[in-house]
Parts: structure tokens; sequence; C-alpha cells
């Protein structure tokens, strides 16, 4: 069985990240995403909050997915789950060094599993969780680039905290 491992933040999930999801579980046996902890990132939502939130959007897609949190070495994770398999999201130019970066020392820590690049539908490309927060955080509409579900989510997440 084909298994591999798609990591990230999802802080929030996006129509970006649902596209690459869409499309990798299209290639495996079963695709595990891995939701970070990331507290160095500061995380609008709660690891709780965010792996409920990729349970329900990705409810629906078909193949074998899997939710699953981590917080240890991203290999070790991807070993964990039995994978074959890292799959990312390539964007711009400006995601390609911070990936090839990593892609090269996971590939020195265990050249058993390899990293596999997507690329999102050329309209959903532009789309980062950090700009869908600074514009929510300004008041502006996020409904192009994540569910109506996350998009209540955000607006109640930043009620909240008002
Ligand atoms: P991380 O903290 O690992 O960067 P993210 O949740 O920001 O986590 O992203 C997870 C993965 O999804 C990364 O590989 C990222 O490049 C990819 N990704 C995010 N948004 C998009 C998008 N709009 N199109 C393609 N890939 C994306």
């Amino acid at each position: 069985m084909k298994v591999a491992v798609y990591p990230g933040t999802f802080d929030p999930i996006t129509l970006g990240h649902l596209d690459i999801i869409r499309r990798g579980a299209h290639l495996v046996d079963k695709l595990v995403i891995g939701v970070t902890t990331n507290p160095s990132k500061e995380p609008m939502f709660s690891v709780a909050e965010r792996l409920a939130m990729v349970r329900r959007e990705v409810n629906g897609i078909p193949g074998q997915i899997e939710v699953v949190e981590f917080d240890s070495l991203l290999m070790e994770f991807a070993e964990a789950q039995e994978a074959t398999a890292i799959l990312r999201g390539l964007r711009a130019v400006a995601d390609f060094e911070y990936e090839f970066q990593m892609a090269g020392m996971n590939q020195q820590l265990n050249d058993d599993i390899e990293t596999v690049f997507l690329m999102a539908d050329v309209s959903l490309q532009p789309i980062a969780s950090k700009l869908v927060k600074e514009i929510a955080r300004y008041g502006g509409c996020i409904d192009k680039f994540v569910t109506p579900a996350v998009a209540e989510d955000v607006r109640r997440h930043l009620n909240g905290s008002r």
C-alpha cells in the first residue's frame, strides 16, 4: 500500500491546501495529513481546532485520507506512518528555496522517503493561510480563498478575540 504524508500547519486550511489534498489522494492508496502543533508560528487556531477543521473539510474527497496530529521530526512521523513519500505544495519561487532545503535535508535523514511536489490549480496558487488571516483581520472578504465553513470559523474566532 502506497502511503504519503502531507504535513502542514493548516492555520486555517485553504482552497489551495484542499486542491493539493485532492490531487495527492488520487496518487496514493492512503494520504495522511499531518497537522503540526508548530507553536513557533503562533497559530490562530489550536491544534485541536485545526484537526477538527481539516477532518471536516476533507470529508467527501475521494480516497483514503487520515488526519493526524504530529509534533515530532517530519521524517520520524513519515516513518511511523509507513509512508514512502512526503507531499508538499509548491506555489511560487518564494516557496522554492525553503522547500528545496527541507527536501534536501530530509533526503539525508532518510533517502527511502521521497519528497514530491504538486502544484495547485493556477487560480488557487496565490492563496496563503497567512494572507487569509491578514485580510480577515482587516475585515476583508476571504470567501474566495477558503470554504464557507472555514470563513465562518475565522470570523467567529476574530469576533471572539475582540
Ligand atoms: P507549513 O507551515 O508547513 O508551510 P502550510 O499549512 O502553510 O504549512 O502549508 C502546507 C503545505 O501546503 C506546504 O507545502 C505549502 O507550500 C502548501 N500550500 C499552501 N498553500 C498552497 C497553495 N495555495 N497552493 C499550493 N500549495 C500550497
